[in-house]
């Protein structure tokens, strides 16, 4: 049979991408598949979904399928890969390959995406090596002519990570393995209930064969009392160091045992270590003798719907890869979209797949010092911070001599926010490691200005270590927090108060009340010679409105909670379909929250105080409702979403917004508005604010000790000495105070001057096809839409 002709190329620079999933699927994939085909369409290029991985490019036909705008609607709430994937035996053989490159020709595709684990990014890197190549081949088979190959010199592959475990090198985090510990974290908060009542032992199994992010992490989110990780067995016996902290954390009067095993665990001459030896050794009744269980997770650690990281990482990424296709030459060499950070970048496909495969190699070589070093910073950080909060009073190595010892007061300020409680935790198992003593300052400062005297607690107090053990996965503030600053509580009562509590170190945990807090105290340093001590503050807001950082803690719990609530409201439209939600966020002066959950549902328009709202922009995204239930196929039964930040407008509320809808829908549709509230704030924290609650929380107490020898002068010459710990773009960074609050903070609007996000709200409208709508005049906006058409949400 004659071969079909392939399409003519598309004017100018615009491409055909073909858009695939491969390997094991992960939650965020079809985020990631929404965006390449959305944001594709929106630069002009025409895009395909390759069904079935490699398997639908090698069998061509039917498995090719070119995708219209409103053919992934309501793909961001759906779990594993709605465009199917597969292993395909055929493509490690170049028949296979070459069978692929003639059905790419075929169909005039030129630039191929591909989400999958090393296994397939593998694969396409070798697929792009050989394409040359192939295509000869394929003109010298007669398969194809010279003239139908012309256009085709150059493919273009990205690869996007997606994958449970975490496993690839060159990037923090993987599409899905935030999802997955999720899943896992909330098991093992079920599992601990049980675990405490009984008393009993629990060995937890979950996945990862050459990678122990999975079990690390779950270990450090919900303060397990060990975790075994391939790339670093324990150097000694296992098995004694193991019984050694489970009996020393016995003793001290913990209930339960939580060991977390990776699956690909060894020690360290390479032998597995199964669940089974594990659960032996702690049921042994010569030894701990503890009631103990197994429970092996499996599959639902890929189950279920993403987690709000997930979509949003999965929709930038997706975006950055299509602009990687747009920019690539001839000589691009070909790269995946990584994350480090808070920062999205694209590197070198090639060395990451290397490096991925150096990692099992160092582990099978019992190299693991090289297996650690090529895992990233976070990676290693974690683990040093695990190791600090089970090993609390057992480790001389790690306490410093008395002269160096510390009294390190810590203070909650503002609202309750996801993770507190952890960094709280980690903080005083640090102290108490290094021998300094951490003081809870319970109430914020009202508490301490007020109460401090009270019988028979008062304020202040030593933390007991058992106590505070329990709080790694607790959400809202064991200490207690509030929002009156020092100079409200009286600032000289304050510094009195420091004085008589002997305190050296300040560690404040809060919002931008703390920050604000922080800031009164260092003004106030040169007048009071007790307040001439280092002081620190890790944000802790869902609001995400603290200047130094791009990330605070509880954000990302807040954001899961937003979604999860979008979500479900989306849902309840299915019956009628004809429905629109007025959502109203959270978020203060901020329009952080709003704009991220809108990122994640696909909202049709995001309401921000940043830029604000008026007449002419309602009127047009109720013009745009109008044509989008007029011309909606049906396809997705599920309601549309607007996001309001609470703070947009003085005028328009969510309630007007749903209002001023329903009335201009004359019936044709229905609009409610809906406002969760302090929902927002989150029962449990998400494991991403924990984990990063421990890793930073340790950083401010390392840093605190830096300042062990201080002088007043010293102090007040040092401007590091009152800092703000945060991620910006690809660093953990402390920044002085007197720098944060001088050069970043909008202080009337109490958010920072430059927030990063604010480039993202151009992502969220042109992936749900908002129109270019009428803005209002704002100085703050410095953002215009581009100038496109879109098609319909
Ligand atoms: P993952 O991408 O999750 O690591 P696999 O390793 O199973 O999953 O890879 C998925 C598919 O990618 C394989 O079934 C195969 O079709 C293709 N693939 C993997 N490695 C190679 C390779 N070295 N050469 C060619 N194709 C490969």
């Amino acid at each position: 049979m004659a071969p079909a002709q392939p399409p003519p190329p598309l004017a100018g620079k615009k491409r055909r991408i073909a858009m695939m999933t491969s390997g094991g699927d992960s939650p965020g994939m079809n985020g990631a598949t929404r965006a390449v085909v959305r944001y594709g369409i929106e630069r002009g290029c025409e895009v395909f979904c390759i069904h079935e991985g490699y398997e639908g490019l090698v069998q061509g036909g039917k498995f090719i399928k070119k995708m219209n705008w409103s053919d992934v609607r309501g793909w961001l709430s759906e779990g594993g890969t709605l465009i199917g994937t597969a292993r395909c035996m055929a493509f490690y053989e170049r028949p296979g390959r070459l069978k692929a490159a003639k059905n790419m020709v075929l169909n005039g595709i030129d630039a191929l995406i591909i989400c999958g684990g090393d296994g397939s990014l593998t694969g396409a890197d070798k697929f792009r090596a050989e394409w040359p190549g192939l295509l000869q081949e394929l003109v010298e088979t007669n398969e194809l002519t010279p003239e139908q190959t012309e256009p085709f010199k150059h493919l273009n592959i990205v690869g996007l990570v997606g994958s449970i475990d975490n496993d690839m090198s060159g990037t923090d985090a993987t599409i899905g393995c935030y999802s997955a510990l999720s899943r896992i974290c909330e098991m093992v908060d079920y599992i601990e209930a049980t675990a405490s009542s009984h008393s009993r032992a629990f060995v937890i199994e979950v996945m990862g064969r050459h990678c122990g992010w999975l079990a690390l992490m779950a270990g450090v989110a919900t303060g397990a009392d060990f975790v075994f990780i391939p790339e670093k067995p324990r150097a000694e016996n296992w098995r004694e160091e193991m019984c050694r902290i489970v009996a020393k954390h016995r003793e001290i009067g913990k209930r339960k045992t939580i060991v977390i095993v990776a699956e690909g665990a060894h020690d360290k001459d390479g032998n597995k270590i199964s669940p089974d030896m594990i659960k032996d050794l702690l049921a042994d009744k010569n030894g701990l003798a503890l009631d103990t269980r197994i429970t092996t997770l499996g599959h639902v650690q890929r189950g279920g719907t993403a987690c709000a990281y997930d979509r949003y990482l999965a929709t930038l990424q997706g975006v950055e890869a299509v602009n990687a296709v747009l920019e690539a030459t001839p000589e691009t060499p070909t790269p995946f979209i990584a994350i480090t950070e808070n920062k999205i970048c694209r590197k070198p496909l090639v060395q990451a797949v290397l490096d991925t495969k150096e990692v099992a190699k160092a582990i099978e070589a019992q190299d693991f010092d090289k297996a650690m070093g090529l895992r990233d910073t976070e990676f290693t950080d974690v683990y040093n911070s695990f190791m600090t909060t089970t090993a609390t009073g057992l480790d001389d190595k790690m306490m410093l001599p008395e002269k160096k010892h510390m009294r390190i007061a810590i203070i909650h300020v503002g609202a309750p926010a996801g993770g507190m409680n952890a960094a709280t935790r980690a903080a005083v198992a640090y102290c108490l490691t290094r021998g300094h003593t951490p003081l809870a300052i319970h109430n914020g400062f009202a508490g301490f200005a007020r109460h401090h005297g009270d019988e028979p607690i008062g304020a202040v107090r030593e933390f007991d270590w058992l106590e505070v053990d329990g709080w790694a996965s607790k959400g809202g503030s064991e200490i207690g927090t509030n929002r009156e600053l020092p100079s409200e509580s009286g600032m000289e009562l304050i510094a009195s108060l420091f004085k008589q509590y002997n305190i050296d170190g300040l560690f404040i945990v809060g919002g931008f009340e703390g920050f604000h807090a922080l800031s009164q105290l260092r003004q106030a340093r040169e007048k009071y010679s007790s307040l001439c001590i280092p002081m620190t503050m890790l944000p802790a807001t869902i609001s995400n409105n603290v200047p130094g950082t791009e990330y605070s803690l509880g954000s990302d719990t807040c954001l899961n909670e937003l979604v999860r609530y979008c979500d479900t409201i989306k849902q309840s439209a299915s019956a009628s379909r004809r429905r629109v939600f007025v959502i109203e966020s959270q978020g203060g002066r901020s329009g952080y929250v709003a704009t991220l959950a809108g990122l994640a549902v696909g909202a049709v328009a995001v309401y921000t105080p940043e830029e604000g709202i008026n007449i002419e922009m309602l009127a047009a995204d109720i013009a745009h409702l109008k044509q989008v239930f007029r011309e909606d196929s049906g396809q997705s039964r599920a309601g549309r979403l607007i996001i309001v930040n609470e703070k947009a407008s003085k005028v328009y509320s969510a309630k007007l917004i749903a209002d001023m809808i329903r009335e201009e829908a004359g019936g044709r549709f229905e609009s409610r508005d809906s406002i969760p509230g302090h929902v927002q704030q989150g029962g449990v924290p998400s494991p991403m604010d924990r984990t990063r609650a421990v890793r930073l929380a340790i950083k401010c107490i390392e840093h605190l000790e830096t300042y062990e020898d201080r002088q007043d002068a010293t102090i007040l010459n040092d401007p590091q000495s009152c800092s703000v710990i945060g991620i910006k773009q690809s660093k953990v960074v402390f920044t002085s105070m007197k720098d944060v609050e001088e050069l970043e903070t909008d202080w009337p609007n109490r958010r920072p001057k430059n927030e990063f996000w604010l480039d993202l709200r151009s992502t969220v409208d042109s992936l749900s096809g908002r129109p270019v709508v009428p803005r209002p005049e704002s100085p703050l906006v410095g953002w215009k839409a581009k100038d496109t058409k879109r098609g319909l949400a």
